[in-house]
């Protein structure tokens, strides 16, 4: 399998995680962008999100739940934070799982491109 985030859901390839069930999966980025900078990711390989199909929006909630609870944990929850998806080319996803990153901890510019 040639999927790097499927291999980490797996456990074959090693990562920091903070958070895994049966549905989703964080871990630490390894460049992260900001101190506190943490990829959800869905365990169940969804590429991208013009793949995302009626069922699977029950999973993209519980990811922004997930998300939120990452947050307090880390202690960013009242400073404030951002959840970015870069989806497709064009939109700069480099790993072709589809995955949040969750940002925080430094003022973040407000350039979105
Ligand atoms: P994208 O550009 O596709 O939205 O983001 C992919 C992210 O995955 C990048 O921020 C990159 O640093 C991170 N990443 C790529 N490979 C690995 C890896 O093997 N382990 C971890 N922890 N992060 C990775
Ligand atoms: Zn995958």
């Amino acid at each position: 399998m040639s999927c790097i985030f499927c291999q980490i859901a797996e456990g074959t390839i090693p990562a920091n995680v903070v958070f895994k069930d049966d549905k989703v999966m964080a871990f630490r980025d390894i460049h992260p962008q900001a101190p506190v900078h943490i990829v959800i990711i869905p365990i169940k390989h969804i590429e991208k999100l013009t793949d995302i199909r009626g069922d699977d929006f029950g999973l993209i909630a519980y990811i922004f739940d997930i998300a939120n609870d990452l947050a307090r944990s880390e202690g960013i929850a009242g400073r404030g934070y951002r959840v970015v998806v870069n989806s497709g080319k064009e939109g700069g996803q480099v790993v072709q799982h589809l995955h949040f990153h969750l940002l925080g901890g430094r003022q973040l510019s407000g350039e979105l491109g």
